[in-house]
């Protein structure tokens, strides 16, 4: 007998309608004869809803209480669709993230899974239940509190699963048929694509494509786990993300569990990202991501020294802010000063430029300066590694659409650029034209409010 863990997302189970077809899907799972454990997200947007109410209550709420409201979230789908699952003569147990044994570390709003001891969900397949776990949440031992694993966090519960039970295949339901060349909500002209690497998975989710969580595909990854992402509103095959170590029988197994009709080795010659026998060399591209989530802090007039750039960097290391871009401009000669500017989550912003102002005489910088209108395109590809022509069809596709490069780095599979955040979109399709990636038709999306 398999076993499948299926992650049901938001949209998917927006309402009482949703949920009940969502739960026919994961009988139908159940009867084909597989053991199924599925993660639910919260209804709909009702995580964002449960987050402006705690606003209206006070500005910063605590984080424990904050993630004991936003648990409830999860706590209502797992119970609503167990309870449906049930009406339709089949037994289903609904489990908290920590009945389910979901074990994280103390940080509330950000926790990470430190153990996985899902001995009631054994029990209850072992029983021939359903077992629905809520997503996004944990439990620290240490506190005795409940956590909340990021937003997104749903998809990690649903891999800690896969991977602490053993599963065949982790299916990830959305709102769109898969993972595509880029957001089909902002290019509708982006594409399906059929396989990717998690490798490449990481990078697009690192950067903006919140169709997975940048920690499930970690974890994905660092555990094998196979994934199947695709659309909860129809049957079409969605996108299998594997594991560049696994064996293409490991991930043919995955693929047939999941469906039994995704041809593993099909070369359809439309799809540049599709790994086949047939395929020599790696595609050049297999996505473009973008992120508004970041803001770009200049530290000016720092003085040109060695030690500068470590000093300023373990002030801000110590906010525990992660930084992703650095530039360091070349010193003016007539006054030995030079300015250094970086990114990082607009969360962090304000911790890190209160710590840094407090500094500033012991570092001996002139001033500082935010900027929270930055938009981030990345262009992902395993291919890359061995192309040279990449950095410089990319740049000539935006100075073509008149858009100016504010900042640029690498990675070997990786191009990012930062750019306005109100050109980033136009950026996003005129790149992923320029690298044809267009397809013919325009994808669907089905559900969501892409909030
Ligand atoms: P869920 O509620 O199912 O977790 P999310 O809203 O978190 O769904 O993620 C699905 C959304 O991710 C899609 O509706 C789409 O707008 C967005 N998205 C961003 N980048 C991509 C991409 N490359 N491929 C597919 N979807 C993407
Ligand atoms: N409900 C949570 C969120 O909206 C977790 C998830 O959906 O994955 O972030
Ligand atoms: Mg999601």
């Amino acid at each position: 007998m398999s076993l499948i863990v299926q992650k049901y997302g938001g949209s998917s189970v927006a309402d009482a309608e949703s949920i009940k077809r969502v739960a026919k899907r994961i009988v139908e799972t159940r009867k084909a004869g597989n053991e199924v454990v599925v993660a639910v997200s919260a209804m709909g947007d009702s995580t964002d809803e449960l987050l402006d109410l705690a606003h209206q209550v006070t500005p910063i709420p605590a984080p424990r209480e904050l993630d004991m409201l936003l648990t409830a979230g999860e706590r209502i789908s797992m119970a609503l669709l167990a309870m449906a699952i049930k009406s339709m003569g089949h037994d289903a147990r609904s489990f908290t993230g920590s009945q389910a044994g979901m074990i994280t570390d103390a940080r509330h709003g950000q926790a990470r899974i430190v153990d996985v001891t899902p001995g009631r969900v054994r029990d209850a397949l072992d029983e021939g239940a359903i077992a629905i776990v809520a997503g996004f949440q944990g439990f620290n031992r240490g506190t005795g509190d409940i956590t909340t694993l990021g937003r997104g966090g749903s998809d990690t519960t649903a891999v800690a699963l896969a991977a602490a039970l053993d599963a065949d295949v982790c299916e990830i339901y959305t709102d769109v048929d898969g993972i595509y060349t880029a957001d089909p909500r902002v290019v509708p002209r982006a594409h399906k694509i059929d396989r990717i690497s998690s490798e490449e998975m990481l990078e697009l989710a690192a950067n903006g494509a919140k169709v997975l969580y940048i920690r499930a595909v970690e974890y994905a990854r660092r555990h094998g786990v196979t994934l199947h992402v695709r659309s909860s509103f129809n049957n079409n095959e969605g996108t299998i993300v594997y594991n560049e170590s696994a064996t293409e029988e490991t991930i043919a197994a995955a693929v047939r569990t999941s469906t039994g009709t995704i041809p593993v080795q099909s070369s359809d010659p439309s799809n540049p990202t599709q790994k086949s026998e047939t395929t020599v060399e790696e595609p050049l591209i297999a996505g473009v991501a973008t992120d508004l989530s970041e803001a770009k802090i200049t530290v000016v007039g720092v003085p040109d020294i060695p030690g500068k750039a470590a000093q300023i960097f373990n002030i801000v290391a110590k906010t525990g802010a992660n930084i992703d871009m650095i530039v360091q401009n070349v010193s003016a000669a007539s006054t030995g000063l030079t300015d250094i500017s970086f990114t990082l989550p607009k969360s962090d912003g304000q911790t890190v430029l209160t710590t840094l102002t407090a500094e500033q005489s012991e570092v001996g910088f002139a001033s500082l300066q935010y900027d929270d209108q930055i938009g981030k395109l990345a262009l992902v590809g395993a291919g890359m590694r061995t192309n040279a022509g990449v950095s410089a069809k990319l740049f000539t596709a935006l100075y073509e659409a008149g858009i100016n490069i504010e900042m640029i780095s690498t990675s070997e599979i990786r191009i990012s650029v930062v750019t306005r955040a109100d050109t980033v979109n136009d950026a996003l399709r005129v790149v992923h034209t320029a690298f044809g990636l267009d397809g013919d038709e325009e994808a669907v999306v089905h559900a969501g409010t892409g909030r």
